[in-house]
């Protein structure tokens, strides 16, 4: 059906380089429906049987166009991926959405899972930890916001499926990714012109800000060989709608905006936040209710949170300002990006401290610093599974 839709308005080699990454989702694991016994949980209705279904032809679908492809190329077949044991995840279905178990997930993950007051931590390779009533997780020391609570159902605790196929896999694991070449980055200063950005103090503009730190980052990443094209190399005012239509043209492999955060009511907040498209049907960060709205930068969830997962721990671990997490937000530019895409908070220009830390030239290379080497572990995780050291 989807397909149908889209086929509509998007030229059909469009629709499968930049929405193929999106409906692989399928191949990882197997999802099995928790046995009856458990009776608590929701059964599905016939409308989510109904959904089921056309997922399972969709998988089907996408396999075929796969073998179609690898015939073309004259090479073997892909083999149907062998489905480990350990891979059964049961779900259920609760108030209209599957939730995944997290017992399964520990399990699939070889993990350790214990239980506390407030909340679920698995411990292994990477340390997970969930808490009961929010909608965040701290994985491996940095928060990684979840579009939704888990929720407990008696002895057992459910995740999201999204949460676990769009956020804390393609984090944990390389596998799920989508490999895509990484030759050019666009970047993306925040503002300019007559829009001046967030406020500062009366000297410091957050266009000027986003612009020295895009400048500083451009040059560091043309030196490791990049391609780097940006949105402005000056002070001018360009509209939301002409960046992502730069991005659509020029075909991007990575986008990266800067911004700079303020809040006029509470200036004792600081810290750095790196958002990711939200996945559909799913509520922002900042929001409590879903939204059904979804863009062409949907196609790249995992690679976005990956990529968002890699540049805030490596902030963080630079600038050793406060974590405020991975987030993830319907803004204009993440939703049209026609590549992984990602927007970052690089401090509060309206705290007195960082906001003058921000307009420092030594500041401002250690925020390039720490974006470059996310990009640099985000390239990472793409490289053949034989060459890379990450579980699979
Ligand atoms: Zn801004």
């Amino acid at each position: 059906m989807i397909y149908k839709i889209l086929a509509r308005w998007i030229p059909r080699q469009r629709l499968f380089t930049v929405f193929l990454p999106a409906l692989l989702w399928g191949d990882i694991f197997e999802a099995h429906a928790v046995p009856p016994a458990t009776q608590r949980v929701y059964q599905p209705t016939r409308a989510q049987q109904r959904i089921e279904e056309e997922n399972r032809k969709r998988d089907a679908r996408v396999q075929a166009i796969r073998r179609q492809n690898a015939a073309k190329q004259g090479q073997p077949a892909p083999a149907e991926p062998a489905v480990p044991p350990s891979a059964k995840i049961r779900y259920a279905w609760i108030n209209s959405r599957r939730f995944v178990l997290l017992q399964d997930v520990a399990r699939f993950y070889n993990m350790k899972i214990s239980y506390q007051k407030d909340g679920i931590t698995l411990t292994g390779t990477d340390s997970i930890r969930f808490f009961y009533d929010k909608r965040m997780s701290v994985v491996n020391g940095i928060t990684l916001y979840l579009t939704h609570a888990p929720v407990p159902r008696g002895a057992l605790v459910y995740l999201d499926e999204k949460d676990f196929l769009l956020v804390i896999d393609p984090v944990v694991r390389d596998a799920p990714l989508w490999r895509h070449p990484l030759g050019t980055i666009m970047i993306d200063p925040g503002h300019g012109g007559r829009d001046n950005g967030a406020p500062g103090s009366k000297t410091i503009l957050e266009k000027n800000v986003n612009l020295m730190i895009a400048a500083k980052l451009a040059t560091r990443l043309r030196s490791m060989g990049y391609r780097v094209i940006m949105t402005r190399t000056d002070d001018r005012f360009i509209s939301l709608q002409q960046r992502a239509e730069f991005c659509e043209k020029m075909k991007p492999d990575l986008y990266i905006s800067i911004h700079c955060n303020a809040t006029e009511k509470n200036r004792t907040i600081r810290g750095i936040e790196t958002f990711a498209m939200t996945p559909q049907d799913t509520a922002s960060t900042n929001e409590t209710r879903r939204g059904s709205s979804s863009g062409p930068g949907n196609s790249f969830d995992k690679n976005n949170y990956r990529l968002a997962y890699e540049v805030q721990k490596s902030l963080i671990a630079v600038t050793r300002t406060e974590d405020r997490g991975v987030k993830h937000a319907r803004f204009f530019v993440l939703r049209n990006a026609t590549c992984p895409a990602i927007l970052v908070e690089t401090g509060f220009i309206s705290h007195p401290a960082e906001g003058a830390l921000l307009a420092r030239s030594a500041y401002q290379d250690k925020i390039v610093t720490g974006i470059v080497s996310g990009i640099s572990s985000y390239a990472k995780s793409l490289r053949p599974p034989e060459t890379s050291k990450k579980r699979r």
